[in-house]
C-alpha cells in the first residue's frame, strides 16, 4: 500500500473474506451466515462490506433501524434484510423496500399487522424476538400464547424466524446464566413451534455465541465483530483479522521547551525538552476526549506515541521525543497489529465503541 497522505481509514476486504470464511468454519454446514451491518457495519462501510458478503453468498443481513435497511437496498443488496430495532413510523417505507422487521412487544406487532393488512400483505415474514435475560428488548415466555392466538387470526405475516439475543457469551464467568438463556430460547420455541403448526428459524448466537456455544447454533448464526477482525479474547483474536486500518500522517513537528504548554486550556505541561507532533484527526473523527492527557496513544515507524493534551475537534498532539521522524510520515492510529481493542482497552471501552465512532469525515479506501 501506499503511505497515507492524509487521514484515511482503510478497509481490506480480503481480510473480511478471511474472517467470514473462519467463522463459516465454526458452524456446521448449513447453518445460515447473517452479517449484522448496523452501524455502517461497525463504522466501516455497510454498502461496500454488504455488496462484498453478499458476492461471498452470505445468507441474511441485519441492520437496526429501518433507514439502514433501505440504504442497503438502493445500494443493490437483494438478500433477505432483518431490521432488528425498527419504529412503527417507518413500517410502511419498510415493506416497500422488502425488509423484514424483528417485532418485540404486543405494540410493535399489532403495529405492523395494522400496516401490513393495510397494503393488502399476506405472509409478510416477521421475526418474533423473545427477550431470555437482557433485558432489553422481546416478548416473554408468557406471550406465546397471546401471539399464536393472534397469527391465527390474519394471514397478512408469517414468522420467518424466532429469535433471542445473549447477553454476556463472551464472558466464561457467565456461562451458566449464557446456557439458561440457551435453554429458556429453546423451551420458548418447541412450545411456540407446536402451536404455529410450521417451524420457523431458531437464532440466539452472535459472534461470542458462535465461539463459545457451538450447541447453540440453531439455524442461523448473527455476527458483527467477528466480520469486522475481533474474536472478543485474546484466544479467539488470533484467528481473526482487523479489516480496518485508521492511518493519518504528520502534519508539523514542534520542538517544546521545559515549562510550556500543548494545546487547548494548556492541558500538557512540558517538564522537559521535548518533541510533538500534530495530526489531523480529532474528535470529529471519532478519537474522543477521554483518549487525550496521556490515555491514548498512535504509532509511528512502530513505536508508540501518547496523546498529550486536550484531543481537538480535528486534531491531536502526541509526544514524538524518542521517535526518529519527520513532518509527512505516516502515523497508525489502528489497524491490524496495533489493534482497536489494545486503544479502546486505555480507556476502558471496547473495540465496538471506537471502530463504530469513526465519522463519515474519514475517507474510505478498499484494498481489493
Ligand atoms: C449487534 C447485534 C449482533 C451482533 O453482535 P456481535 O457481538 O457484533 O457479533 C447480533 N444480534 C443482535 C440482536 C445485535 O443487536
Amino acid at each position: 500500500m501506499p503511505k497515507a497522505q492524509e487521514t484515511i481509514l482503510e478497509i481490506d476486504l480480503q481480510a473480511l473474506k478471511h474472517n467470514f470464511e473462519y467463522l463459516k468454519s465454526r458452524v456446521q454446514q448449513g447453518t445460515q451466515m447473517m452479517g449484522v451491518v448496523k452501524a455502517f457495519a461497525y463504522g466501516s462501510d455497510a454498502n461496500e462490506i454488504s455488496l462484498f458478503l453478499q458476492d461471498l453468498n452470505i445468507d441474511y443481513f441485519a441492520v437496526a433501524h429501518a433507514h439502514e435497511g433501505i440504504a442497503l437496498r438502493n445500494a443493490g443488496v437483494t438478500k433477505p434484510i432483518l431490521v432488528l430495532h425498527p419504529q412503527a413510523i417507518n413500517f410502511k417505507l419498510l415493506i416497500d423496500h422488502c425488509l423484514e422487521p424483528s417485532l418485540y412487544n404486543a405494540k410493535i406487532f399489532n403495529e405492523f399487522i395494522a400496516i401490513a393488512s393495510q397494503e393488502d400483505q399476506t405472509h409478510y415474514p416477521v421475526h418474533i424476538k423473545f427477550n431470555t435475560g437482557l433485558n432489553r428488548l422481546g416478548f416473554s415466555e408468557n406471550d406465546v400464547n397471546y401471539l399464536i392466538s393472534k397469527l391465527k387470526e390474519n394471514n397478512c405475516i408469517k414468522v420467518k424466524s424466532l429469535f433471542s439475543h445473549l447477553a454476556a457469551s463472551e464472558d466464561l464467568n457467565e456461562k451458566d446464566f449464557t446456557l439458561n438463556q440457551i435453554s429458556s430460547f429453546k423451551n420458548i420455541s418447541e412450545n411456540f413451534i407446536i402451536k404455529l403448526g410450521y417451524k420457523p428459524m431458531l437464532h440466539i448466537c452472535n459472534t461470542s455465541g458462535i465461539l463459545n456455544y457451538p450447541e447453540a447454533h440453531f439455524d442461523m448464526v448473527r455476527t458483527g465483530i467477528g466480520l469486522y477482525g475481533f474474536g472478543n479474547s485474546k484466544k479467539e483474536n488470533v484467528h481473526f483479522k482487523p479489516i480496518s486500518t485508521l492511518k493519518t500522517i504528520i502534519s508539523q513537528i514542534h520542538a517544546i521547551e521545559k515549562g510550556k504548554s500543548v494545546g487547548y486550556n494548556r492541558a500538557y505541561k512540558s517538564d522537559g525538552f521535548m518533541k510533538t507532533a500534530t495530526l489531523p484527526i480529532g474528535h470529529a473523527d471519532g478519537i474522543g476526549r477521554q483518549y487525550g492527557n496521556g490515555k491514548g496513544f498512535v504509532h509511528i515507524h512502530g513505536k508508540p506515541a501518547p496523546i498529550i493534551g486536550n484531543v481537538c475537534m480535528d486534531m491531536i498532539m502526541v509526544n514524538i521525543t524518542h521517535i526518529d521522524c519527520k513532518e509527512g510520515d505516516e502515523v497508525i492510529v489502528f489497524g491490524p497489529e496495533q489493534t482497536a481493542e489494545l486503544l479502546a482497552e486505555t480507556v476502558h471501552t471496547i473495540s465496538y465503541e471506537l471502530i463504530t465512532a469513526i465519522s463519515k469525515r474519514v475517507k474510505r479506501v478498499y484494498i481489493k
